[in-house]
């Protein structure tokens, strides 16, 4: 049997690694969590427990972090996987949204064949920071017309306000809050 984990474990095994990718930027590293397995299980449980019986059909990841656990509740949750990637990656056509992050700009994507109007969505990345990615996400998983949106991060840097920029419309849930 594995050792009994808390959140407070996984706040403690993430590594903050100081001015990565660029000065100023205190970047929280995951790694140091998910090669614990007690660790990795019991995130993804966390995680998985706030979704359970909500109908989800598809879990949408944001590349690259967010395809880890996004997997893991697709498989979980029965539901479709839907990467949402950056430029170049994605084969067929996309619909794309530019935005800038905490770091620099970025431009993220979706296939156009990726969700429909009956998809109950979950989107997923490992960290909320001043919320761009999710923004640039959700708008373009609204281009589908989706019946509802579920929002869940592994960290939130709550000081940024992330969540103000999402919006109190979506249901944004994080696990572990600096
Ligand atoms: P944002 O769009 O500003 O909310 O930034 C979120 C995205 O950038 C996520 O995909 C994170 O993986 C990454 N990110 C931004 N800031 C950090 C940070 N301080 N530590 C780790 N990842 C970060």
């Amino acid at each position: 049997m594995g050792t009994i984990i808390t959140v407070k474990d996984v706040e403690n095994s993430i590594r903050n690694i100081p001015d990565f990718p660029q000065k100023g930027i205190q970047f929280k590293d995951i790694t140091t969590a998910l090669k614990n397995p007690d660790i990795f299980s019991f995130v993804a449980d966390e995680l998985f427990k706030q979704y359970e019986g909500k109908g989800i059909t598809k879990v949408v990841g944001i590349e690259s972090r967010g395809f880890i656990m996004a997997s893991i509740l697709a498989y979980k949750l029965k539901a479709g996987f839907i990467p949402i990637r950056k430029p170049g990656k994605l084969p067929a056509p996309t619909f794309s949204k530019s935005y800038s992050l905490e770091y620099g700009l970025n431009t993220l994507h979706i296939h156009q064949d990726a969700l429909d109007k009956d998809d109950v969505v979950l989107l997923h990345d490992d960290l909320l920071a001043t919320g761009g990615s999710a923004s640039a996400a959700v708008e373009l998983i609204n281009k589908f017309d989706v019946r509802n949106i579920y929002i869940s991060f592994i960290c939130e840097l709550t000081f940024l306000k992330g969540r103000e920029i999402l919006g109190t419309e979506n249901n944004i849930q994080t696990l572990i809050k600096y």
